[in-house]
């Protein structure tokens, strides 16, 4: 392996270093220019900033994948718009098959009401059709797939019915996944979709994803790392958790050996609770725009205690998605009785969005660390309606939640929000507001892609760029250090480093 030298960058805001990386680590951090091996890889700086890889510690590719080659409807402000991409995909369709798509908000429509299957039936009249909401955690199904999913017999709050009793083809929460499981699959089709997200990923500066694998397609998934590792096709690192489903899949013989290298199983993600968007995340008390709804707990107390449980004693990392204040608190109790105050797996609450000072208090009691995803904040701009004014101070309060001393990394929960960790600390920077008490400096805000993210994923910390340090980095196109938060977002992405190999330079083809 060639080594690779960065020419005149800014390291820790100093200008004019050269940073000369050989076998997967920094081998040579030193002022002006150096002599280094020829055949040397050079990389021209230009006095950019050189911090450790960015690192996404909360994303689901596959999905993401998947959604770049489905009916992509993120951005559609009305039905008709999405009536309109959903044609498309339905003419690419062959008759009968499942057409799915994602991204679409009522919140962003006239009127802001919830679509039903009548909206969209009569654009796809010969397929079965699901459309999933831009959360992932409803979706609406059309009447040809409610048909054959035999949904009609099914009673159960996470199967919307209108006042006469019929199915409005709105779909909550754990009942996706028999849904889901109808669509097609295959290992060669999430590999492939793997690689196109791993080639934006790490134009986007990205080196490592915490990477979230589908209940519904964990064996195509984990095929398709193993086989893109075994064959040296990942250029990321991956650091991965499985649904709790597919805890004994991982003994399938062979599989753990061939996804060892740029692959790591960390642990298991478990989903307390829903979305604020769709109404789903469970709440102390109710919605301040639906008084009668609380949003919904996955499970009861004993249920995700018993599952925490199960994790720990594999020596695995519980990550529990939890979003509303109630299922934050479920998510709390269930790790605090394995944590200690030490919590020395390093489980997770995933978003931990409606986190108020007494829950803080306990997170911090028992080292419980956190995934945030500030991207969140400059898109719920519906927030306030759900929450009401005084609730939603203790919406993202990032603030408040390093100053507890609690592990907060950054993640984009990327398809729902862009995978862009330049936009991610931005947003944590500004919150897309002029006043905010929970603004983040531009050093708290690489933490979150940095290192807190090494450390929440069980990654060496680097702790910025010395001799020894991981050759993991990312390089940027301007002298960040100092830079106004606003301006932020505007950096670009000049070179991206994962084990001593360049996998993303600009100008490169
Ligand atoms: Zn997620």
């Amino acid at each position: 392996m060639t080594g690779v030298l960065i020419r005149d960058c800014n390291v820790g805001g100093k200008a004019g270093y050269s940073v000369y990386c050989e076998g997967g680590v920094v081998a040579t951090v030193a002022e002006g220019d150096i002599e280094v091996p020829d055949g040397t890889e050079v990389v021209e700086a230009n006095g950019g900033s050189l911090h450790p890889g960015f690192i996404d510690s909360h994303c689901h590719p596959f999905e993401y994948g998947r959604l770049k080659r489905s009916v992509d409807l993120r951005g559609a402000t009305n039905m008709t718009g999405v009536r309109l991409r959903l044609v498309a995909g339905v003419q690419r369709a062959r008759p009968g098959e499942w057409v799915s798509g994602m991204g679409w908000d009522q919140e962003t429509f006239p009127g802001r009401e919830m679509p039903t299957r009548k909206d969209i039936d009569d654009v796809s009249p010969g397929n079965p059709v699901v459309l999933t909401r831009v959360c992932g955690h409803i979706a609406l199904v059309n009447s040809r797939g409610i048909e054959a999913l035999g949904l009609a017999a099914i009673n159960g709050a996470e199967y919307e019915r209108d006042q006469n009793g019929a199915l409005t083809g709105i779909v909550k929460e754990g009942a996706l996944e028999a849904v889901y499981e109808k669509l097609p699959r295959s290992a060669e089709r999430s590999a492939a979709d793997l690689q196109s997200v791993e080639a934006e990923a790490a134009r986007l500066g990205l080196t490592t994803l915490h990477c979230i694998i589908s209940p519904d397609g964990y064996r195509e998934e984990l095929e398709a790392l193993a086989s893109l590792q075994a064959a040296g096709d990942l250029s990321l690192r991956y650091r991965v958790y499985i649904p709790p489903e597919a805890l004994d899949h991982l003994g399938t013989p062979g599989l753990k050996a061939r996804l060892a290298g740029r692959v790591r199983v960390n642990g298991v993600k478990i989903y307390a609770d829903g979305s604020l968007g769709a109404r789903t995340a469970a709440l102390r008390e109710p919605y301040s725009d639906d008084p009668s709804n609380s949003g919904i707990l996955r499970h009861t107390d004993e249920e995700l205690q018993e599952l925490v449980e199960r994790v720990d004693a594999r020596g695995m990392q519980a990550v529990i998605h939890a979003i509303g204040d109630r299922a934050v608190e479920q998510a709390e109790e269930a790790i605090g009785r394995v944590a200690g105050t030490k919590n020395p797996r390093r489980h997770r609450i995933e978003h931990a969005s409606l986190v108020p000072k007494d829950l803080r208090g306990k997170m911090a009691k028992h080292s419980i660390r956190t995934t945030v995803q500030p991207l969140f904040i400059t898109s719920d701009v519906w927030a306030v309606d759900r929450l009401g004014e005084e609730r939603s101070l203790d919406l993202y309060p990032l603030k408040s939640l390093l100053k507890e001393g609690i592990v907060a990394s950054g993640g984009s929960d990327s398809p729902v929000e862009s995978l862009s960790p330049i936009l991610g600390m931005w947003a944590a920077m500004t919150r897309g507001v002029t006043e905010s008490t929970e603004k983040l400096t531009l050093e708290q805000a690489l933490a979150l892609y940095t290192s807190s993210a090494e450390s929440n994923g069980f990654d060496e910390v680097a702790g910025g760029i010395s001799e020894g340090s991981p050759a993991t980095l990312t390089l940027l196109d301007s002298d960040t250090s100092g830079m106004h938060p606003a301006l932020f977002r505007k950096a670009g992405v000049l070179a991206t480093i994962v084990e001593g190999n360049v996998v993303h330079s600009y100008g490169a083809a």
